[in-house]
């Protein structure tokens, strides 16, 4: 056993337990690095998926000898556990889920299980949008710097497989809320809260108090030593702030006000960044990630990194050499002098807004996929000014038509990647952008997100 472990076995009563029973409930990436943390731990692990897992972490959980079933959930298999690992995309309203809890056996997240074997410090992000695109920074930044650091939660691989197989002496999370949920005794030194819009409401009773609640459940536990990085310019969050009380120390950023500790935009020109210790600026003509937004994601970013007290030159270099992630605001290609934008990522409103704020030419949007009962109207003064045509892709568009026939002049229907590009192919000119944003999330006429994002690639690459 080594060190590590031993630490996290004073911390934890069941570590060791000789074999007592965990049950891990989906076996995705994190389930599957769950399972394989579990028995290396030494405890007698079953994992339970009520769908078909996917192939390859079926051969993975063969391969670690740990047992598991598939299409179906076993009661009896399932609850004589001492405590269960549930995946983020099981929802509480789930027939097990309620039967565990009556039986008042513990259900938590990967997060907080994997948690308990390592003494790592821990960086957890957290937001309606730009998770992993903060994450994504945050960890380059740190990792170009020369910190020993892991990416993990719900990015690349599983932050439990991590933590059985890596020494990192940082982590940076990218946490969900559905992973906050399931979060209780899980410290997170530095928190980063991005943003709170509404997403995901059919989680939390249609209650955006729950939601909200959810989010700042990455504060829970911290102490005086801990940091609370947030943004002071989101009305969710500034409501949230000042009705609860923090054991860490606080460090807003801000595009509309100046912070000291904390993060601001000076003369519309520089990010200043200001902690007890150390002083940054930076042009944000230099950053990598350009538009509003992803000046919030870099102050968030940059806040972490001056708390680890990370050189200045350094954080402007990988802040300046940071490449865009596929599906966010990536561009595509330069044909006939218009510009392709693939933003599928966008799957809601509000990172449609933000997408939509950081163009400077005109602007043919595409619109539309499964409308999670989107109010666009957020989008009217924007797409008055900078939008002078509407593609929209999706199998039902009429609330697009609802909320811009009177706005938009040109509004065309398409169902698929391929003619949606070839229709906004056409109705640009030279000069404009054409813009995959689509506010809605994909499962209409594609896999994922991704999916859509690279058959519009692809589509445009042929025109
Ligand atoms: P998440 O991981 O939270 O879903 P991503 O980093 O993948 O977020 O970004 C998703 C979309 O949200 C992007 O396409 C971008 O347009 C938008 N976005 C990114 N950062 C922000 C932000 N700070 N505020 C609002 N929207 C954002």
């Amino acid at each position: 056993m080594n060190t590590q472990s031993e630490q996290a076995n004073q911390k934890h009563p069941l570590q060791g337990a000789g074999g007592a029973r965990i049950v891990i409930l989906g076996a995705g990436e994190s389930g599957a690095g769950a399972a394989y943390l579990g028995k290396q731990q030494g405890f007698d692990v079953f994992v339970s998926d009520f769908g078909a897992i996917a192939d390859n972490y079926k051969k993975q959980l063969e391969e670690w000898g740990i047992p598991f079933e598939e299409k179906q959930h076993t009661e009896e298999l399932i609850l004589n556990a001492v405590e269960v690992i549930k995946s983020p995309g099981i929802p509480d309203k789930a027939p097990i889920i309620k039967k565990l809890k009556e039986k008042g056996i513990p259900v938590i997240s990967e997060i907080e299980f994997a948690g308990r074997y390592t003494d790592a410090k821990i960086i957890g992000i957290t937001g309606s949008n730009g998770k992993t695109t903060t994450s994504s920074l945050t960890y380059h930044i740190l990792h170009e710097a020369g910190v020993n650091v892991g990416l993990a939660g719900n990015i690349g691989k599983s932050f439990a497989y991590q933590v059985a197989t890596e020494k990192f002496e940082w982590y940076v999370l990218e946490l969900s809320s559905f992973m906050l949920d399931d979060m209780f005794n899980f410290k997170v030194d530095i928190a980063v809260l991005l943003n709170i819009t509404p997403d995901h409401l059919d989680r939390y009773d249609y209650r955006m108090e729950n939601y909200v609640a959810s989010k700042f459940r990455i504060t829970q536990n911290q102490t005086a030593g801990d940091y609370f990085i947030y943004c002071a310019d989101d009305p969710e969050t500034a409501a949230g702030i000042k009705e609860r009380t923090f054991g860490a120390q606080l460090l807003p950023f801000s595009i509309q006000q100046k912070f000291e500790p904390g993060a601001y935009l000076d003369e519309n020109k520089n990010i200043v960044i200001n902690t007890k210790q150390a002083h940054f600026t930076m042009s944000i003509q230099d950053l990598a990630l350009q538009g509003k937004h992803n000046i919030y994601n870099s102050m968030a970013s940059g806040i972490v990194a001056k708390v680890l007290e990370l050189r200045n030159e350094t954080m402007r270099e990988s802040m300046g050499n940071f490449k865009a992630i596929e599906h966010r605001l990536e561009f595509v290609a330069n044909i006939s002098g218009i510009r392709f934008i693939n933003d599928s990522k966008a799957t809601n409103v509000n990172s449609t807004w933000y997408a939509l704020e950081s163009m400077t030419s005109e602007v043919v949007l595409i619109l539309g996929g499964v409308d999670k009962g989107n109010d666009y109207s957020m989008l009217n003064d924007l797409v008055k000014q900078k939008v002078k045509a509407i593609v929209c892709l999706g199998k039902d568009n009429r609330r697009i038509h609802e909320a811009f026939d009177d706005l938009v002049e040109l509004i065309v229907n398409t169902s698929s990647a391929q003619e949606a590009a070839q229709v906004a192919y056409h109705l640009a000119t030279k000069g404009d952008t054409v813009l995959l944003s689509p506010a809605c999330a994909s499962f209409d006429l594609f896999k994922n997100y991704e999916d859509r994002g690279r058959q519009f690639k692809a589509a445009v690459r042929e025109l």
